[in-house]
Order: structure tokens, then C-alpha cells, then sequence
């Protein structure tokens, strides 16, 4: 079977950093666990999203990938892959990788018990939120109002579904019935959930008006949150059992935030870290200034040397944004953009006439590339 590159399967390029290949991995699982994502397909894609990660995300097998590809990992190492050969691709355990990246208690814990489990208090749903954010909000933090509708405990009926409660007639309180079947082979008996109580073995004398029965209402909650600083897109809060009620006891769901942030006009932001392009003049850049630039917490003076060339970046240290729960910052960084006048004055063409007169071309770049001309 022909394999997709690692690469391609997770979209970035072969010198990703480490960060990078996190982020399109967060960005890919998201999308595609077999938990949201209910189309054929998705599941084999995540499996391989999730193999594409195990090897990218450490440093060894993604260097033996690097060397020999995908026969790194085939027929116990291949050729020259030594000390390598027990990795099997079926050991991965997305759940772990999940776990590592996301947080103990994702949510994803449902990808392998959900589902198969018989138990019958199951959890409420999980329900996921999609917040805009402005770029200061998602920088500095705050709070916000959100409005949901939710499943909710009936009050009226604490939740049971009705009044009087009794012994289900049909089941005799087992929960179960048998049922008779004529087939081919003669009469079989198999053992179903009582149709009834629901499995539940008791059943109420007066169903309860205000959830039909059900022990749930949907109601429109509001909650208000505090955003930390920091956020980013692709970055979850969980809200733990604030989700909605079970259907049948069972601990609440949980709700999951997540943020979809606006630009900023000005400043750029890579993770934790700020960008700002810094609009130089040539005399500026030239002869060397002193220029006041804004930064996430107000403006500070910016110290241009003589002779800077355009593109220089200059790092401003921990000038970035703080990382969520977490004392760590990024760093913020000044990109000289050297602005080539595109409309003079009489004056100011006639002084750079003058400028030109004299021997701006003498450094080693221009030497160079004097060399390579034919004579
Ligand atoms: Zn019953
Ligand atoms: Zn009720």
C-alpha cells in the first residue's frame, strides 16, 4: 500500500519546526476525531494524522524518517535503521497523544470507551463553543457572557420523570423483558430493555408534565467566563461538567471553548509572539535613529543603528504575550521595513542628485556583483 508522506499528511513543510508540527497536528485532530467528525473516512485519516505525529513529534523517529522514509518503520527497521527496528505502528495510542497535547481530560477519553460501555448512567454531552475574540481580549484576558441551550435536570421532577413511583409492571423491575420470536429454527427467546421503564425498573404513575417523562428539559443558560491571557485560535477551555444533564443520572458533560481570534492592523502574531513592522526612512536607516513604536503595553523608544538594512528584526525581549496559565511570555519583534520614497520634491530629488554624485557603491556587495559583469 502506497503511504502518504508524513509531510503532506499533516501539511507542513520538511524543516517544520517542532511547534509547527503540534500545531497542524491539534488543528488536523480536531477535525478529524472520530468523536466530531461523523464522515466516512475520518477516522482512517485521524489514524493517520495521529501515526504522522507519533513520528514527526520525536526528535529520533523523525530523523530516521527523514534518512529513510517510510522503510524506516517497515519489516523491523529496514536497512540501516538500526536499533530502531521495534516500532510498530499499531502500538500508537492516540489517546495518549491526545492526552499529552491537550490536556488530561480532553474529552477524547470517549474515542475508546464511548460508546462500548453497557453501564447505564452514562455522562451528558459534551458541547463545544466557537468564541470570536478581538485580539486584545485574547491577549490580555476577559470575560464573557455565554448564552447556550442545555439540557438541564427537570426541577419539577428532580430529574425521575414522573410521580408515584412503582415497580414497572412489564419488567417486574428487572430492567429487562424477554421476547418471543418464531423463526425458522422454532421459537427463540432473547432478552431486550424493557420498552416500558427504559431499563430503568421502575416505571411512575404520573408522568411528569413539564419534561414529557424524559427527567430533562433544554433551558438557555448563560455563564460568564474568564478568558485567560494568552489564548489563541485553536486554544480549548474546558467548562468541566457544565454540559448538559444525563439523560439518566449520570455526571454532567462538559463544555469546551474554543476561540477564533481577529487581527490585529498593526501587530502580527505567531504563538506567543508579536510582530511589528516598523514603516524606516532611508535617512533613518542610514544614519541611525531613535523612534517611539508601540507595544502591547504602551510605547517605548526603539533604537535604529546607523546602517540598518531592511528586513532587520529587532527583538524586544518578553514584549510578547503571556502564555495561558503560565508565568512564560514571548518576545515581541521590530521589522525594519526601509519606505523608498516614491514622490520627491524639487529639493529633496536635487539632494539626493548630490548624494549620487559621490560613491555610495563602494561596499563589498556591490564589488561583487561589479565582478560578474562582461566587459
Ligand atoms: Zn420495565
Ligand atoms: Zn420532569
Amino acid at each position: 500500500m502506497d503511504k502518504k508522506d508524513y509531510y503532506e499528511v499533516l501539511g507542513v513543510s520538511k524543516n517544520a519546526t517542532d511547534e509547527e508540527i503540534k500545531r497542524a497536528f491539534r488543528k488536523l485532530a480536531k477535525q478529524y476525531h472520530p468523536d466530531v467528525n461523523k464522515e466516512p473516512g475520518a477516522a482512517e485519516k485521524f489514524k493517520e494524522i495521529g501515526e504522522a505525529y507519533a513520528v514527526l513529534s520525536d526528535a529520533n523517529k523523525r530523523k530516521q524518517y527523514d534518512q529513510f522514509g517510510h522503510a524506516a518503520f517497515q519489516n523491523g527497521g529496514g536497512a540501516g535503521a538500526g536499533g530502531f527496528g521495534g516500532f510498530d505502528m499499531g502500538d500508537i495510542n492516540l489517546d495518549d497523544i491526545l492526552n499529552d497535547l491537550f490536556g488530561g481530560g480532553f474529552g477524547f477519553g470517549g474515542f475508546s470507551a464511548r460508546g462500548r460501555s453497557t453501564t447505564s448512567r452514562s455522562r451528558g454531552q459534551d458541547e463545544r463553543i466557537l468564541l470570536n475574540l478581538t485580539f486584545e481580549e485574547a491577549v490580555f484576558g476577559c470575560e464573557k457572557d455565554i448564552k447556550l441551550d442545555l439540557d438541564v435536570v427537570c426541577s419539577k421532577c428532580n430529574g425521575k420523570g414522573g410521580f408515584n413511583e412503582k415497580t414497572c409492571p412489564t419488567c417486574g423491575g428487572r430492567g429487562q423483558v424477554l421476547e418471543q420470536q418464531q423463526t425458522i429454527f422454532g421459537y427463540m427467546q432473547t432478552q431486550k430493555i424493557c420498552p416500558e421503564c427504559r431499563g430503568a425498573g421502575k416505571s411512575y404513575g404520573t408522568p411528569c408534565d413539564e419534561c414529557r417523562g424524559k427527567g430533562i428539559v433544554r433551558k438557555t443558560k448563560t455563564f460568564t467566563v474568564t478568558i485567560p491571557e494568552g489564548v489563541d485560535d485553536g486554544y480549548q477551555l474546558r467548562l468541566s461538567g457544565k454540559g448538559n444533564a444525563s439523560r439518566n443520572g449520570g455526571p454532567n458533560g462538559d463544555i469546551y471553548l474554543e476561540f477564533k481570534i481577529k487581527d490585529h492592523p498593526l501587530f502580527e502574531r505567531d504563538n506567543q509572539d508579536i510582530y511589528l513592522h516598523v514603516p524606516t526612512t532611508i535617512v533613518e536607516a542610514t544614519l541611525g535613529c531613535k523612534k517611539e513604536i508601540p507595544t502591547l503595553t504602551g510605547n517605548v523608544i526603539l533604537e535604529i543603528k546607523a546602517g540598518t538594512q531592511n528586513g532587520t528584526k529587532l527583538k524586544l525581549k518578553g514584549k510578547g504575550i503571556k502564555t495561558p496559565n503560565s508565568l512564560m511570555r514571548g518576545n515581541m519583534y521590530a521589522i525594519i521595513d526601509v519606505i523608498i520614497p516614491s514622490k520627491l520634491d524639487r529639493k529633496q530629488k536635487s539632494l539626493l542628485e548630490d548624494l549620487a554624485k559621490t560613491e555610495l557603491d563602494n561596499s563589498s556587495e556591490f564589488k561583487d556583483f561589479k565582478k560578474y559583469l562582461s566587459k
